[in-house]
C-alpha cells in the first residue's frame, strides 16, 4: 500500500477470486464455469472484420444487444441494462441504492463480493444467518426496511428460493432496492424476472459467465423497472459509457441467437450434476441438494482443506473457502462427464488414504 490511498479504502478486504492457473494444466472444478465452448455462432461474430471495427467505439447504449435480451426475455429494451460482467451492475447498485442511512442485508453464507461492496461504500450491512440446512428464510427479509441482496440460487450452496418467496420479500420492502442475484438461475431454478413489471423495486441481475460459456468475454445483465435501468445508465455514463465493447456486444448477441445450444448444455450440466452428487453420496459424502452449476460438499471422513489440498496435488481444483461454518465443505463445479469421472476416481483414493492413515 502506497501512503497516496485514501483513508477510506485503507482497510478494505478485496475479493479474491479462484485461482486462475496459469502453468500447469489442471481440471478447473473451482470457479463455476462452463466445460462447454461458446457455440458456433459466437466463435463467427467474433471475426475479422468485427476486430477490424475495434477502432471504433462501441454503442455506449448497446441497442442491438438490449434488444436480443428484451426479445428473450419478453421485455422491452428499456427495461434491460447491460454491463462488463455482473459483478460491475453489482458495484453500481451498493453505490446507488445503499448508504446514506440505507442499510443492506443480505444472507451471512453467500456470494463474498456483496461484503467487499459493503465496505467499499462504507455500508452498514446485516448478514443474515441460514437455517441450519443452509437455506435461506424468506421470513427474515420481510418489512426491513433495507436494501436487500439475495442470490437465487444461492452461492456456494446451490439451494434457492421459489419465486412467489422472493415476492414477499420484494412486495413487503417497497421502498428499498430488492436484488436477485440470478447468475445460476439457467441450471434448474425458476428466474423472477416477471416480478419487474409489477414491482418498481426489483432488480434482476443475470450473466453470461457461467450458462452461456463467456466468463472470459465479461457480460452481465440487469431486468427491472424502467426508471431503476435509467439509474443504472446514469451511474454508467458518470463513469464508463463503453463498458460493453465491440467483440463482447457481438458475441452476446450471437449467444441470444443461439440461446438453444446454452440451454441445452445447461441441461447436461444438471445431469452430471445429479449422477456426480449420487456417487459422492455413495462415497459417504453429504451434498447439499443444488440446482447450479456446483456442488457443496463435505466428508465426515477427510477435513474440508485437506480434501481440497490432496485434489490440488493430483491436478484437479475445486474451492475451499477458509470460513467459519463452511469450513469443512469444498465448492465443485460440475465439469463434463468425463471430468467429473476424474474427481470421483481420485476422490475414491482420497478417502481410501486418509482411511488408512486413521487406523
Ligand atoms: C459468478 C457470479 C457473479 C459474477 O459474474 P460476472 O458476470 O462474471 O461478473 C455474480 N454473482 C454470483 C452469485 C456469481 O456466482
Amino acid at each position: 500500500m502506497s501512503r497516496f490511498l485514501n483513508e477510506r479504502y485503507r482497510k478494505l478486504q478485496a475479493y479474491t477470486p479462484g485461482e486462475q492457473p496459469q502453468g500447469r494444466k489442471y481440471i478447473k472444478l473451482n470457479t463455476n464455469e462452463s466445460p462447454y465452448p461458446p457455440g458456433p455462432g459466437v466463435l463467427a461474430a467474433v471475426n475479422s472484420s468485427e476486430a477490424a471495427d475495434l477502432r471504433l467505439y462501441s454503442d455506449p447504449e448497446s441497442r442491438a444487444l438490449k434488444e436480443k435480451l428484451a426479445g428473450l426475455y419478453g421485455m422491452k429494451p428499456e427495461n434491460i441494462y447491460v454491463s462488463n460482467g455482473s459483478d460491475d451492475i453489482l458495484n453500481f447498485a451498493f453505490m446507488a441504492f445503499a448508504g446514506d442511512g440505507t442499510k443492506v442485508m443480505f444472507p451471512e453464507i453467500s456470494y463474498g463480493f456483496y461484503e467487499v461492496f459493503a465496505d467499499l461504500y462504507g455500508i452498514d450491512c446485516e448478514k443474515v444467518p441460514l437455517r441450519e440446512d443452509f437455506s435461506i428464510d424468506p421470513d427474515d427479509y420481510v418489512c426491513q426496511n433495507k436494501m436487500i441482496v439475495i442470490a437465487n440460487p444461492n452461492a456456494p450452496t446451490g439451494k434457492t428460493l421459489e419465486v412467489c418467496e422472493i415476492e414477499k420479500i420484494v412486495s413487503t420492502n417497497p421502498d428499498h432496492i430488492v436484488l436477485i442475484d440470478e447468475a445460476y438461475v439457467d441450471f434448474g431454478a425458476e428466474s423472477c424476472a416477471e416480478l419487474v413489471h409489477k414491482y418498481e423495486n426489483l432488480l434482476v441481475v443475470q450473466t453470461f459467465s457461467k450458462s452461456r460459456s463467456m466468463a472470459g468475454a465479461r457480460l452481465g445483465f440487469a431486468i427491472a423497472d424502467a426508471a431503476l435501468i435509467s439509474d443504472l445508465e446514469k451511474i454508467k455514463f458518470s463513469t464508463n459509457p463503453y463498458n460493453v465493447n465491440r467483440l463482447t456486444a457481438a458475441a452476446g448477441i450471437a449467444a441470444i441467437e443461439e440461446n438453444d445450444y446454452y440451454m441445452e448444455n445447461c441441461r447436461k450440466i444438471a445431469a452430471t450434476r445429479q449422477r456426480t452428487a449420487e456417487a459422492l453420496t455413495e462415497m459417504g459424502f453429504d451434498v447439499i441438494p443444488s440446482r447450479a452449476n456446483f456442488i457443496f460438499v463435505r466428508s465426515e471422513k477427510i477435513d474440508g482443506g485437506e480434501y481440497y489440498r490432496r485434489l490440488r496435488e493430483r491436478g484437479i481444483l475445486v474451492r475451499h473457502f477458509d470460513r467459519e461454518k463452511i469450513s469443512q465443505y469444498n465448492r465443485i463445479t460440475i465439469g463434463t462427464d468425463q471430468e467429473m469421472d476424474q474427481l470421483l476416481k481420485v476422490t475414491k483414493e482420497i478417502i481410501g488414504e486418509a482411511e488408512n492413515e486413521k487406523e
